[in-house]
């Protein structure tokens, strides 16, 4: 056999050159491929969450895995804590959520502001004392990290912040095309599942007092006899109507009548705990849920509030006061309703409220009764 010749030789190499460079290109293509593919799934995910913490809790449990992170955290721009409110009051646990943060403005966020240009992700190594408030509970051995900023048009809305032990995983000359396109996805996703809990919650509140409205304390007390009935604790409803308040009206002006129903709402919640549930159903009608209490103690605490009441003239926003008082009625779930239907046990015990405080109106007003 001859030697190949020199030529040959080095087609040969070039040769082997040219099939190991395919291979590595085709290894890639695969594997940005299966990214694609991995990151489209995660896409169709995100944009189907129907609430908050299911979003939520969907991108700090599948992006690490798909984008092989080793952390993946949030921050969000929550001027006034509204966002962080609503959610609370709509049930989301935030225990689930670790590795959610709020803060008040989105100067805060780490992103340098320029006028008239859109903040970029900030891509580099991980320095403790700069990302504390990104990375509150950063995992050994974190070396780089990158700040995606979360653009509604123009605005800053929140970070999503990623972590990898890979030195060379974000580095301030990787390219942050995907990194802002993936940015955008879950701001939009974001955006649009917080406005629809807000609307939830506003049709869940009354507008004037901000306590809750009929419609929650109906579904609320469905729930929460569910729940007594299975861990075998009391339930009491108290029913509060504000005494004469046609005349109230009659004397400071609807105007007056309305701070007057605030302020009545927010003495009323001021001696109740955090687990009760007050809503207005409507004029000047409240109802509360006491939860584990029997009906002993929800007559003391609705004493309390018939005094709280009762004791300081309300100031009105025009200047001046005025007296009035509150009548009460209470009742509470009994035991041997446990066969029967929940929403026929529920609305008994609102009629029972009501029944008894039909009774302290008669009885003089300014008054507790319970049935
Ligand atoms: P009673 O002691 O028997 O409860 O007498 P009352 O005058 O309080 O009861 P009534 O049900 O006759 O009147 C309730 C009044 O509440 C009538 C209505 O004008 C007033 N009202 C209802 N909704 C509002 C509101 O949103 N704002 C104000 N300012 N008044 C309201
Ligand atoms: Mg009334
Ligand atoms: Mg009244």
């Amino acid at each position: 056999m001859h030697e190949p010749d020199a030529q040959t030789r080095e087609l040969m190499l070039e040769n082997e050159t040219l099939r190991s460079r395919m291979a590595y290109l085709l290894e890639q293509a695969e594997r940005n491929h299966s990214i694609m593919t991995r990151h489209q799934a995660f896409d169709l995910q995100i944009v189907g969450a129907g609430s908050f913490q299911e979003l939520v809790s969907t991108i700090f449990r599948t992006l690490p895995v798909i984008s092989e992170l080793d952390t993946v955290t949030l921050s969000l721009a929550d001027p006034d804590a509204d966002i962080y409110t609503v959610m609370h009051k709509l049930g989301v646990d935030y225990e689930e959520l670790q590795d959610l943060s709020f803060c008040e403005h989105a100067s805060e966020l780490g992103f340098e502001h320029v006028e008239g240009r859109r903040p970029r992700p900030l891509l580099g190594p991980y320095a403790p004392s700069q990302h504390c408030a990104q990375f509150p509970h950063p995992p050994a051995g974190l070396q780089t990290v990158a700040l995606v900023p979360l653009l509604r048009n123009t605005r800053l809305i929140g970070s999503l912040n990623l972590g990898s032990k890979d030195p060379n995983r974000f580095t301030p000359a990787l390219g942050t095309d995907f990194l802002e396109h993936m940015g955008s996805i879950i701001a939009i996703c974001l955006e649009n599942v917080i406005s629809n809990e807000m609307l939830k919650f506003i049709g869940l509140t009354d507008a004037l007092t901000g306590v809750y409205n009929r419609r929650y304390i109906d579904r609320r007390l469905v729930e929460e006899i569910a729940r007594a009935r299975r861990q075998g604790y009391r339930i009491s409803c108290m029913y509060i109507d504000i005494d004469h308040f046609k005349k109230v009206n009659d004397s400071v002006g609807h105007g007056g009548g309305d701070d007057v129903l605030r302020e009545v709402a927010s003495r009323i919640k001021a001696e109740l705990r955090i687990s009760d549930a007050l809503g207005r159903f409507g004029g000047e009608e409240f109802v509360v849920l006491l939860i584990d209490a029997g009906l002993e103690s929800a007559s003391m605490v609705a004493q309390r509030i018939r005094n709280s009441v009762a004791v300081t003239p309300v100031d009105l926003s025009g200047g001046g006061h005025v007296s009035v008082t509150v009548s009460i009625g209470v009742a509470t779930l009994d035991d041997f309703e446990r066969d029967h239907a929940i929403e026929g046990v529920a609305q008994d015990l609102v009629a029972q409220a009501d029944t008894a405080l039909y009774r302290a109106k008669a009885d003089g007003r300014n008054r507790v009764v319970t049935g």
